[in-house]
């Protein structure tokens, strides 16, 4: 590991998901310096992806040579709702079997240093805050659109966490009162209707009715194993199914964020996760709903745009996290 400067400071963050584990050191001028990933494999349960998350950090450091002296803290962005004041993962739709793990004093507990736990979408509003597409924005939304929906808010220049720290779940806002059964369990919320597996889920019901599209070739006739990129792939081809599939989820994905407009008046709502990938096909319908729906003086001002980071969001959030509490 390259030797520091003195006024730099140094964080491992990691981003817990549900089906990766990503582990980065971070400085304070959010400079990435190293990286390494892991599978989750979350069917195993919260004390095998623990011991998971033990082992990821201990090759980290020995592989960098890095001695955990050498850092101001752990800090763990996780998906899932985060309890910030006692540091637990109260539960999660993407690590089942997590009710109230403590997983903030776990890890504490092992390694004696300073730790830090935040919701994965929280984190990377604060890191597309402080080092992305957000930069100098003071008021923003985050939505990170992959399996699942997660939400950040900053407010003022500050991330806004609510009365409990679970705030920004903008995934599970009702969209459709008569709506698809979501994975928190409530019926119709933005995530059932918009995530990747929302789409790939409406793409196979659609086809399963008898609907021609090429995407049944390019799932090799296993139409149940269709996914949200091959919908894409299908799309940008002219798969007219495809394409109709993607105008629905980008007209509700509209919905959510005109209400958002209308709470938050944010002056740029920032979409990342796996599906930032679909771009103005999802974005430009979406755009255009909000127009429609949001009153005009905040639809005029807010800005619809990609995120900058990437899968270092999370990490650089987290880190974040971390250097504006008690690391010195
Ligand atoms: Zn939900």
């Amino acid at each position: 590991m390259q030797e520091t400067k003195k006024s730099e400071l140094l964080v491992l963050a990691m981003d817990l998901g549900g089906t990766k584990i990503f582990a980065a050191i971070i400085s304070n001028k959010g400079q990435v310096m190293a990286r390494e990933y892991c599978l989750t494999l979350a069917d195993e349960g919260p004390e095998a992806v623990i011991n998971r998350i033990f082992s990821a950090i201990d090759h980290f450091l020995s592989q960098r040579n890095i001695n955990l002296s050498q850092l101001g803290g752990i800090s763990i962005a996780a998906a899932g709702a985060i309890d910030f004041e006692k540091g637990l993962i109260t539960s999660s739709p993407h690590l089942p079997g997590w009710h109230d793990v403590p997983l903030r004093d776990i890890v504490k507990e092992k390694y004696k240093v300073n730790t830090f736990l935040i919701n994965d979408a929280s984190a990377a509003a604060l890191g597309e805050y402080h080092f992305g597409v957000g930069q100098g924005v003071n008021n923003l939304v985050l939505l990170t659109l992959g399996t699942g929906i997660g939400g950040g808010i900053i407010i003022n220049g500050r991330l806004y966490s609510g009365a409990s720290g679970s705030a920004g779940e903008i995934g599970h806002t009702t969209i459709d009162v008569n709506g698809p059964r979501c994975s928190c369990g409530n019926i119709g919320c933005l995530e059932a209707l918009v995530s990747g597996t929302a789409i790939a889920r409406e793409a196979i019901r659609r086809i399963g009715q008898g609907e021609r599209s090429s995407l049944t070739k390019i799932a090799g006739g296993k139409i149940e194993d269709i996914t949200a990129e091959e919908v894409l792939t299908a799309a940008r081809a002219g798969d007219s199914l495809a394409s109709e599939v993607i105008l629905k989820a980008a007209t509700y994905l509209g919905v959510g964020l005109a209400n958002v407009v209308n709470i938050f008046n944010p002056e740029m709502i920032i979409i990342g996760g796996g599906m930032a990938k679909m771009g103005d096909l999802l974005l430009n319908p979406a755009r255009q709903v909000v127009r429609g729906r949001a009153f005009q003086l905040s639809a005029q001002v807010v800005q619809i745009v990609p995120a900058q980071l990437g899968d270092d969001a999370g990490v650089l959030g987290a880190a974040v996290f971390a250097f504006q509490q008690e690391v010195d």
